[in-house]
């Protein structure tokens, strides 16, 4: 299997001309031919985009520098130094994967280097497989070297400043003490009311993924990505690494922002208004402005293939902090080993064999 890393050529080392790649652990390029290091700035101005120049020619990919890919098998869409060949697909491991990159494409202006190098991250996930208990043993021992692979997953990030009229009915439920028969018992209520009114909000960096390639319960788990990471995208953080394109459009992303936005002003006017319950809640959401960004995420995934089965294991690229600890998270599903889980159910029959036969002992069916 070809080496990714080994086939870009886009970064020359100055001093030996080897190929330089992009070193999670120091954050600058490396050349593993002479160990020379060479610092990369980062630009932490990160920069909102607007709606209007979102498709402009100038935010496409430079086809110069890069190549896009995509599966025949999983329909997942790549995109690589010009120099890298795709080997296999990081998502499901097939090895059909046809150049694409006759499909334009735009290009992330936010990313998330990676932080956590190829080494700690299979280190991390070899931990998380031993504790797969039915798992196949080769799997909990082993990464293969072409299994994991460093992709960049794109999300969108939507800020907004928002006013909203809204009219509904609330209603806020309520307890009260009622005679009856000479009897006092509580009796709980709805105290329904109408409500109206203008809020103004500003939202900042709403996530909304981009892709499907890693499906939004794995993505949630890997959180955070904290926002205090963004730099500008620049081609050198992909010098090793794959950058998976975008399949949700930016306006059906928005959609779904707003109905996240929605959401938190609805929210809002319920806990202003002090109510529990909704008879009905029109809002009438206006964008004083609007901007985005395209932001990449750094993941290790794996294709992990067990009986013609593909499992997709992530790994975070970034260190996030469980309160003074600090951890590597991973998601993911595993494959049961039949064997393994054969013992166990031999194991649960004859536990309760014996439990059952420790029941008729002590005369349970007497
Ligand atoms: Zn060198
Ligand atoms: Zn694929």
């Amino acid at each position: 299997m070809k080496d990714v890393n080994a086939q870009i050529n886009q970064y020359k080392c100055p001093y030996c001309g080897a190929n330089m790649v992009f070193d999670a652990q120091s954050g600058n390029l490396f050349c593993p031919h002479c160990e020379s290091q060479i610092e990369l700035e980062r630009d932490k101005n990160v920069k909102e985009r607007d709606f209007s120049d979102f498709t402009k020619t100038e935010n496409a990919w430079d086809k110069e520098k890069v190549h896009s890919y995509k599966c025949i098998n999983c329909g997942s869409q790549t995109v690589m130094d010009k120099s890298a060949i795709a080997a296999t697909c990081p998502f499901c491991g097939s090895a059909v994967v046809v150049d694409s990159s006759a499909l334009v494409s735009v290009r992330p202006d936010t990313v998330i280097p990676f932080e956590v190098d190829n080494d700690t991250a299979v280190a991390s996930l070899l931990k998380w497989r031993k504790k797969r208990l039915l798992a196949p043993n080769s799997f909990q021992k082993m990464v293969k070297v072409d299994e994991i692979k460093g992709v960049y997953h794109p999300m969108w990030t939507f800020d907004g400043y928002t006013t909203t009229h809204y009219r509904g009915r609330l209603g806020k439920t309520r307890t009260r003490t009622v005679t009856h028969n000479g009897k006092t018992h509580t009796q709980t209520y709805i105290d329904w009311f109408n409500v109206s009114g203008t809020r103004k909000n500003v939202f900042d960096d709403v996530l909304i993924s981009a892709s499907q390639t890693i499906n939004q319960k794995s993505l949630d788990k890997l959180q955070p990505f904290e926002q205090s990471k963004y730099c500008v995208y620049s081609d050198q953080y992909l010098a090793g690494y794959i950058a998976s394109n975008y399949t949700v459009a930016p306006e059906t992303a928005f959609e779904l922002a707003k109905d996240k936005m929605k959401a938190v002003i609805q929210n809002e006017i319920m806990r202003h208004h002090n109510a529990d319950k909704v008879d009905y809640l029109h809002l009438d959401m206006h964008f004083d402005g609007k901007s985005f960004k395209y932001l990449m995420l750094p993941i290790y995934v794996t294709a992990t293939k067990f009986k013609q089965k593909v499992y997709n294991q992530f790994v975070s690229g970034v260190v996030s902090q469980k309160g003074k600890k600090s951890q590597i998270k991973v998601v993911g599903k595993s494959p049961l080993s039949p064997i393994k889980v054969t013992l166990l159910s031999i194991g649960i029959a004859i536990g309760v064999g014996i439990l059952g036969w420790l029941m008729y002992m002590a005369g349970f069916f007497a």
